[in-house]
């Protein structure tokens, strides 16, 4: 079998790229048995660069970088491309856009994995960007069907430094579990039958047993749904 050339687009951050990568060959060594591995290729963003775009809110500027990587990914003859973030599928639309290869969009394989579950009501964590705009919770809710609850103001506020002052940058603190933890609590009580873990690098601080609800971390299914990909 020929495996489809994957085309990644990474390094937001590269603490989750990493991820990625190991999940997306782990599932394929699986799959394949013996030494098969993934054929990909990714391009790897300079972090910084992106997160000055996002937070002075030059999403434009964001998009045109988004559009280059996944046409360097064309070029390079990626089969099909993926964007390794939740947040920077904002911009999913306009990337699908503007290369011919298909997009395997990450809320996707989250959602269909959620509803194959029996679940409706999710809670939602992520970026400020991931749980307060539509592009998100939107396709949820219309494509989907589910019900997306999210943190209150001040525990959004938390989450999202939680996000970029530690696990973007390696830092994994266990009082910040504790506030996941909390959050995770507080969603329950509110209805959540599930929760997504709508931030790529989340599952580096928190797994199932910090939850009192089933978690969906789209980090690993994401990375199943490529590899799968790259098989069908
Ligand atoms: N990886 C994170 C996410 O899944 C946050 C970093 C970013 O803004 O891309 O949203």
């Amino acid at each position: 079998m020929t495996q489809k050339v994957i085309g990644l687009i990474g390094g937001m951050s590269w603490e989750s790229s990493a991820e990625y990568y190991r999940i997306i060959n782990e599932r394929i060594r699986t799959r394949l048995g013996g030494l098969h591995s993934a054929r990909c290729l990714m391009w790897s963003f300079d972090f910084a660069e992106i997160e000055a775009l996002q937070h002075t809110g030059d999403w434009a500027a964001a998009t045109g970088l988004m559009i280059e990587a996944a046409r360097r990914l064309e070029r390079g003859g990626a089969d099909f491309v993926a964007i390794c973030t939740n947040t920077m599928h904002r911009m999913a639309d306009e990337v699908q856009a503007a290369i011919n290869l298909p997009l395997l969009h990450i809320a996707d394989p989250t959602a269909e994995r959620i509803k194959a579950s029996g679940h409706r009501r999710v809670g939602l964590l992520g970026t400020a960007f991931t749980m307060e705009q539509e592009f998100y919770k939107g396709r949820l809710q219309q494509r989907y069907g589910l019900d997306v609850l999210v943190p209150g103001p001040q525990d959004r506020q938390a989450i999202h430094r939680i996000i970029y002052d530690e696990l973007v940058q390696g830092r994994i603190e266990p009082a910040s579990r504790d506030v996941l933890r909390d959050v995770m609590q507080e969603l329950a009580s509110r209805g959540a039958e599930a929760i997504i873990l709508g931030c790529t690098e989340i599952m580096l601080l928190v797994t199932h047993e910090d939850a009192p609800v089933p978690l969906f971390d789209t980090t690993t299914l994401h990375a199943e749904a490529i590899a799968e990909m790259s098989i069908a």
